[in-house]
């Protein structure tokens, strides 16, 4: 039987993300349709860090009749862990096993590799034997069909309409259950729809999702259904994130106009469906939101921002694509939204979605990504973004997240054109914003958003730095806390914050034995110091407050202190 490997070497796209912990639609849907044709086929399914961890995976890999690689960055990303794979490692892993059939598949396929933002994309073209630049599902079912002759496929097939997609999303859903994170640190990302209404205006200048048309929405019940597979394979955490904007699902008269009126009652019957399907999901969240979208119709995206709030997890945020502020920029590169709609965005977010939820985090904020490097560029435009983002912090309102990042230039978008000069001229004006935006911006909007003392619940560690460890919760965009101290790798706890980074805060576990703990961690309370440490593990064990207040210089610190540890 045909042996085939998935090889995930990771998508970060605009409308979808496919970084660990998250997995994307593409090798669910690829192996949906590889076991509709055939369910006896074996596939193995592997992430690239699992093959630069270990080597003995690639005689593995050798084995295989065919491997999909899955691939292509095409907007600039951070990562804890995990990061996609470059054409360069690729090249030199597929190189290593000659004799089997190499497929590449994702937008790596369709706009080559993205390395970092302000360089262009990367085309790897030798190595493979078949390059899908259409729906990879597509094409590989009518590939195994054609009983694995590559040259009666067309590669820039793409399906049907959404609809096609159904079977393969609900049978592939089982490959879950190969990934190293299954099932307690992954994220499914779902489709609910692609391609922007704002297509029939040309789409904004640096975007490819206006090359997928108008929008082609998933009906409800295939994503319900979808969701319910999921689960039932063990996935408890989901993110909504697959499309250009949340707020426009099944929006009505698509195609007629590059802002349709949104459809509050058709989100609501998908956010209820999936609560009914998945009643013990742990992260339900969202991602994109158009700006221009919520300004024009604040009725219906109040009633949808009401229903995402009312079936979502906390610490849920409406990524908009702000791109810029100043109204060059906008003209020239055909954005979506003005400032003052930017604004009445962000207010209509803040109303309804800053309560604090249990998990210590606001249930709903906007996030706003920039991008630089665009057309019309200048230095003004440097300062027009800074003033607004300081009108928002002066005016009390909240961003959970501020995503500044250089274009790539993408092959078939207007910037293409354009490359990389503006990005090149502007590279330390934008330095030195990024700089100004860390300091005088993000690091006194995250003391605004969680307090000190705030309690986040079931943080997961995923990393150590020396005498660190880092930990995030599950959900988009997680908040980086860093914990002073070394603690088990891949657990839940709960932590306390003591301190603010520009991103990223610190926090201690909660609650904290002191009679346990670690010096950097006991370090890290707020009014204790090398010094009083020092004493604290000299006098240790403490039986109660008494004995721990008789053993610092300074008894008045005492309550204090209480309010962070136990005994
Ligand atoms: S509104 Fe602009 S950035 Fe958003 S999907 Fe459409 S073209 Fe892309």
């Amino acid at each position: 039987m045909l042996k085939i490997t998935l090889l995930d070497g990771y998508v970060d796209e605009p409308t979808c993300l496919g970084v660990p912990p998250y997995i994307s639609p593409y090798p669910r849907y690829i192996a949906g349709a590889i076991w509709s044709f055939n369910k006896n086929i074996q596939i193995t399914y592997v992430t690239i860090d699992q093959i630069r961890n270990n080597n003995k995976l690639l005689e593995d890999l050798a084995k295989s009749d065919i491997v999909i690689v899955i691939a292509g960055m095409s907007v600039p990303g951070r990562y804890l862990s995990g990061y996609p794979v470059s054409p360069n490692e690729i090249t030199i892993i597929l190189e290593r096993v000659p004799n089997i059939l190499k497929i590449l598949t994702g937008p790596s396929a369709r706009h080559g590799f993205g390395m970092s933002g302000g360089k262009k994309t990367r085309f790897v073209e030798n190595v493979f034997d078949l390059i899908i630049k259409g729906d990879g599902e597509t094409v590989l079912f009518d590939f195994l069909k054609n009983k694995q002759d590559i040259n009666e496929v067309n590669p820039d097939k793409t399906r049907e309409n959404a609809e096609t997609i159904r079977d393969f999303a609900i049978k592939g859903s089982n490959i879950v259950t190969q990934h190293p994170n299954h099932p307690n640190y992954l994220i499914a990302e779902i489709e609910t729809y692609r391609g922007c209404p704002r297509s029939i205006v040309g789409g904004c200048s640096f975007c490819s999702e206006p090359s997928k048309g108008l929008p082609d929405y998933r009906p409800i019940r295939d994503i319900i259904d979808e969701i319910q597979a999921l689960y039932q394979n063990g996935v408890r955490h989901f993110r909504l994130g697959n499309q250009p904007c949340i707020f426009s699902y099944m929006a009505k008269d698509a195609g007629k106009t590059e802002f349709p009126r949104p459809n509050p009652e058709a989100l609501e019957k998908l956010f209820k469906g999936i609560r009914t399907v998945a009643p013990e999901l742990k992260t339900l969240h969202i991602d994109n939101a158009n700006p221009g979208t919520i300004a024009r119709y604040p009725t219906e995206c109040k009633k949808i921002a009401k229903t995402i709030v009312n079936y979502h997890t906390p610490g849920d945020i409406a990524a908009m694509g702000v791109e810029s502020t100043d109204p060059v920029v906008i003209k020239e590169n055909n954005l979506k939204a003005q400032p003052d709609e930017i604004m009445s965005a962000i207010k209509l977010l803040n109303q309804v979605g800053s309560r604090r939820g249990d998990n210590g985090m606001p249930h709903l904020l906007p996030g706003l990504n920039f991008v630089f490097g665009l057309k019309g560029e200048t230095k003004d435009t440097f300062k027009l973004n800074y003033e607004f983002l300081k009108n928002i912090l002066d005016e009390n309102l909240l961003l959970r997240r501020i995503n500044l990042r250089q274009v790539i230039p993408i092959p078939g978008t207007k910037m293409y054109e354009m490359g990389t000069k503006i990005t090149n001229k502007n590279k330390s004006e934008f330095k030195r914003f990024k700089r100004k935006i860390r300091e005088e911006i993000q690091r006194p909007m995250l003391q605004k958003i969680l307090p000190m003392g705030t309690i986040l619940k079931q943080a997961y560690t995923e990393k150590h730095d020396g005498k660190l460890t880092f930990a995030r919760q599950i959900g988009t965009y997680p908040l980086l806390v860093g914990i002073p101290g070394v603690f088990e790798l891949e657990e839940f706890m709960d932590v306390k914050i003591v301190d603010y980074g520009y991103r990223s805060i610190t926090a201690i576990p909660f609650p904290l034995d002191i009679n346990k703990a670690q010096r950097e961690t006991i370090e890290a309370i707020p009014g204790l110091g090398k010094k009083r440490t020092i004493r604290i593990l000299a006098n240790r064990p403490f039986r109660n407050k008494n004995q721990l207040r008789s053993a610092l210089d300074d008894p008045e610190i005492i309550d204090d202190i209480l309010e962070h540890i136990t005994f």
